[in-house]
């Protein structure tokens, strides 16, 4: 597989230096063009998913070695249930919900994040280099990154999160970690403020030459990498395969998905996945108040000049800067016109696509919203039917009334461990702190609690002190040049 550059301006590359150098020229990112075809799912039903995954990277002709594969996958076996990572769970007549967060920081993050830290440290060890890895979170992908790398050798982690932006529970799981090569920092400002520092850093000349002479090479770890996307793909897949199994569909019967979206890299994935021939017919793409994607799906305009980012009780989709969005502009239209519509975003704060363009992009995507109280009642309504459900994972509740009868698949991003208190008052309106809310829920409908959470709250920490995005880089460099 080769990756080009989403806005033209450079050749194609191969999956290792994609990984390793995400952003690609005019600030564009890489994204395949030529995309293998999945084959006879008949012949994928019976493999498990390690099987499975070892299928698919090798139908994606990436440049990792047959070590490299297997230590990635090996990261699985810290999931519930190694055999089945992503169990589906049926919530209604033609309703599953995949538990995509089933990992160590019990968010779907992991899903991803787990092997390509095993691939990252792999490729450093192989090369004899080392590497920065830098990360923004909106509150999930920092715990999983730094779960992923914590005392890989030769790999050193900075996480950039927004002050007041995750919840106490991803703010624990990040400051909580002790591995010497990890580095968080709280910055003032909201995720899209976090992602674009990280953007500017990664594309800084200066930050990038002190790393060198550092000795360090630099890479990130936000879903703008294509490493992370391909094991998206996978589990949409198994996704469909389990449904398969079970005889829930027949072969071939398509199914709609629906994704609570962010940043776009899991409706990428589901997006790769159809590509190649799962049969999907709609990927619905569910956002909060932040509904930037909700707009670009139904109207065809990407618009930020009216907006502000909105807190919200589903952090990790509190975004408008969405990045991968601009891979599926890449898939569907081209470079040149990607770069005119990220040009246009730049400037003017706004794209639009032609009426044509917005026709195409919606036989295959579908948008709904869900403001707070549509969630709230959504949390409330789930747990009345016996399923708890985390708020990211609640907005897709109000996706349902889209569309015809079908079979649907709801991505659930996250455990309702690292939300209890939002979740408590939703489900009985009591206003707890974490801890109480977890005993309190865990009980009431007798749910284990996993130690990964359990033990956050017996731990002393201390948060960081929040720091402009214009003093990251000097930080970054005084920690990095401490390290050995
Ligand atoms: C990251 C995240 C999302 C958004 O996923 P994207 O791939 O960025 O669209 C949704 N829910 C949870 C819980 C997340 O951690």
């Amino acid at each position: 597989m080769r990756l080009y550059p989403t806005r033209g301006g450079g050749g194609s590359i191969a999956f290792s230096e994609a990984i390793l150098s995400p952003l690609a020229a005019f600030g564009g990112l890489y994204a395949p063009k030529e995309l293998p075809d999945l084959g006879d799912l008949n012949a994928l039903k019976a493999l498990s998913y390690v099987q499975l995954s070892r299928y698919i990277l090798k139908l994606f002709e990436t440049d990792l070695d047959d070590k490299a594969i297997d230590e990635a996958l090996k990261t699985y076996d810290r999931f519930d249930d190694p055999k089945e990572p992503t169990p589906l769970v049926r919530v209604g007549d033609q309703l599953f919900i995949q538990e995509l967060w089933r990992g160590p920081t019990r968010a779907f993050k992991d899903m991803a994040l787990q092997p390509f830290g095993a691939i990252l440290s792999n490729f450093a060890l192989k090369r004899g280099e080392k590497y920065a890895i830098l990360t923004a979170t909106s509150g999930d992908t920092g715990p999983a990154t730094l779960e992923a790398f914590a005392d890989r050798a030769d790999t050193e982690v900075v996480c950039l999160y927004p002050d007041g932006g995750a919840s106490e529970a991803q703010i624990l799981q990040m400051i909580a970690q002790t591995a010497a090569n990890l580095k968080v920092i709280a910055i003032k400002g909201n995720f899209d403020d976090a992602q674009d520092a990280l953007k500017k850093l990664l594309s800084s000349k200066s930050f990038n030459e002190s790393t060198k002479a550092n000795g360090r090479k630099l890479s990130a770890a936000n879903s703008v990498n294509f490493g992370r996307i391909l094991f998206q793909i996978i589990y949409h897949i198994r996704g469909y395969l389990q449904l398969l199994q079970r005889g829930e569909i027949t072969n071939g019967e398509t199914i709609d998905v629906i994704v609570p979206s962010g940043n776009f890299g899991n409706a990428l994935g589901a997006y790769y996945a159809r590509k190649i021939g799962l049969p999907i017919a709609k990927i619905v793409v569910v956002s909060n108040d932040n509904n930037v994607l909700t707009d670009l799906i139904v109207a065809g305009k990407y618009d930020l000049t009216q907006r502000k980012l909105i807190a919200t009780i589903s952090p990790a989709m509190d975004i408008l800067k969405s990045s991968n969005a601009e891979r599926i502009l890449f898939d569907l239209f081209g470079e040149a016109r990607t770069k005119t519509f990220m040009e246009n975003l730049a400037q003017n704060g706004a794209f639009e696509l032609s009426p044509s363009e917005l026709r195409l992009l919606q036989t295959i995507f579908e948008a709904a919203w869900s403001n707070e109280s549509e969630t709230f009642a959504a949390m409330r309504q789930s747990a009345r039917d016996g399923y708890i459900v985390d708020p990211h994972t609640a907005t897709c509740f109000k996706a349902l009334k889209l569309g015809v009868s079908r079979v649907k698949v709801i991505c659930s991003t996250a455990e309702w461990t690292k939300f209890a208190p939002i979740l408590l008052k939703a489900i009985s309106g009591e206003q707890k702190g974490d801890k109480e809310a977890l005993e309190i829920i865990s009980k009431r409908f007798n749910l284990a609690v996993s130690p990964a959470i359990a033990n956050l709250f017996a731990k002393k920490t201390i948060a960081p002190a929040p720091i402009a995005p214009n003093q990251i880089e000097a930080d970054v460099l005084e920690w990095l040049s401490k390290r050995p």
